[in-house]
């Protein structure tokens, strides 16, 4: 089982964080679309942004699970605080400290730590979403030299960032065994980042298109082997997944945490409104959808952190958490009733956070499909003629 008590106890760490430091400020980072300095501070000083950072750059080195409860403990109060720290951690450090050379790790990776610089993950291209192996983003050779053109659209975290990854074309032709990832640093000629984008939720999040004009890079920017690209980041996001599971998880228990208090002092006809069944069903519904949700995410970064396959899990933790936390959000609205409706009680805040993860890192459609090619992957083996077999069983699919 994956319970045990340093994890409750981190989480109670994590929750008191969030409740004293991270929700003063919430509500106003909602309202000014701007992520608080001074929160983001505390994030990179208490080593929030670099949870996952192996031990031997001087990282914490959490293992999935533990991550996993702080991203859910801090999104139980504000998903753009909650998807800041997973996009940092497993969309930048992760893939760092899993694909980078020695070299790389050594450049990026100690002042994750020591400075909380922030790694973001650049895949998502305006012709290139679901379809990541339609990359248009390229590089070519030049004076033993790459050349890096393109652009990517909405990236998280990139205002603050200090180093780059992203995926581009480096052998035309050869579709996405043809796209190799480089990682470089923000001040690289050539590099520049749009404005910030304006969205329906997680307004304290920073998302923004990065623009590759030119950008000259030396032979050590590859990150990993070439033409490996595609396959590290969809890699990344298996793991990435999870902690968008957990992140609806955290936003489905803080609107559940809301609707019950309201749910005990809200009186009408005379008595509370928790006292009405129609009440009480919505609460149970929502309170066990969660805890089915919080059983999928923790079950699937209990198996990455034991070393298992864990695609399948991490598609279902995500796929039904970002339902659930919809379910959820919309239900605590309507036993808030017009409260609910006002941004002061804080779950139609909720509401509109939790739609990216039904979005984000592939999108429930996309979920559905890597469930589904899992479950028929012994058919297709069974069907298919042995030259189109190999692929079918290892190529990751789609984000
Ligand atoms: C707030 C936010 C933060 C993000 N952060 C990052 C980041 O840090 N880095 C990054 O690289 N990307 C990031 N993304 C991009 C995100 O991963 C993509 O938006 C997502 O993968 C979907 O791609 P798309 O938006 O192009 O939608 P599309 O691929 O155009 O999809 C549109 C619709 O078509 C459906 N669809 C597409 N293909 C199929 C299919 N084969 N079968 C059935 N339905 C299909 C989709 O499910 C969807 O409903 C972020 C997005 C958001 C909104």
């Amino acid at each position: 089982m994956w319970w045990n008590p340093k994890v409750e106890i981190f989480r109670r760490e994590i929750r008191a964080f969030a409740e004293e430091v991270v929700a003063p400020v919430a509500q106003r980072m909602d309202e000014t679309s701007e992520f608080d300095s001074d929160l983001l501070q505390q994030l990179r000083d208490r080593h929030l942004l670099c949870l996952l950072c192996p031990v031997e750059y001087g990282g914490p080195d959490y293992d999935t699970l533990t991550y996993v409860v702080a991203v859910e403990e801090l999104s139980r109060i504000c998903g753009s605080t909650g998807i800041t720290v997973a996009a940092a951690n497993s969309l930048g450090v992760w893939p760092v400290a899993n694909f980078g050379s020695k070299a790389q790790k050594e450049m990026v990776l100690p002042g994750a730590v020591t400075e909380g610089h922030v790694i973001v993950f650049g895949l998502t291209e305006p012709g290139a979403g679901s379809d990541a192996g339609g990359t248009k983003s390229a590089a070519s050779r030049q004076d033993g030299d790459w050349l890096l053109n393109g652009s990517k659209c909405f990236i998280t975290n990139p205002h603050f960032a200090e180093w780059i990854i992203a995926t581009a074309v480096t052998r035309p032709g050869e579709g996405k065994h043809g796209i190799s990832s480089f990682v470089f640093h923000k001040s690289t000629t050539g590099f520049s980042v749009g404005k910030r984008e304006h969205k329906l939720g997680l307004h304290g999040s920073d998302t923004a298109t990065l623009h590759f004009d030119n950008i000259r890079l030396s032979a050590g920017a590859l990150f990993g082997p070439e033409g490996e690209g595609f396959k590290q980041f969809m890699k990344t996001l298996d793991g990435g997944r999870i902690g968008i599971g957990a992140m609806a998880l955290g936003l489905a228990q803080g609107a559940l945490d809301i609707a019950i208090e309201y749910a005990g002092k809200r009186r009408q006809f005379g008595r509370p409104i928790a006292d009405q069944q129609a009440i009480q069903w919505k609460l149970a519904d929502m309170a066990t959808q969660i805890e089915a949700a919080r059983h999928l995410v923790y079950q699937a970064a209990d198996t990455k952190d034991k070393g298992g396959s864990f695609a399948r899990q991490s598609a279902m933790a995500k796929l039904y958490a970002s339902e659930v936390g919809r379910f959820c959000t919309y239900q605590a609205i309507q036993i808030l009733g017009g409260a609910g409706y006002m941004t002061a009680n804080r779950v139609e805040r909720h509401y509109r956070d939790v739609k990216l993860c039904e979005i984000g890192e592939g999108t429930s459609e996309i979920q559905r499909i890597v469930i589904a090619r899992h479950l028929l992957k012994d058919f297709e083996r069974a069907v298919e003629p042995a030259a189109t077999r190999e692929v079918a069983a290892t190529e990751p699919v789609e984000i």
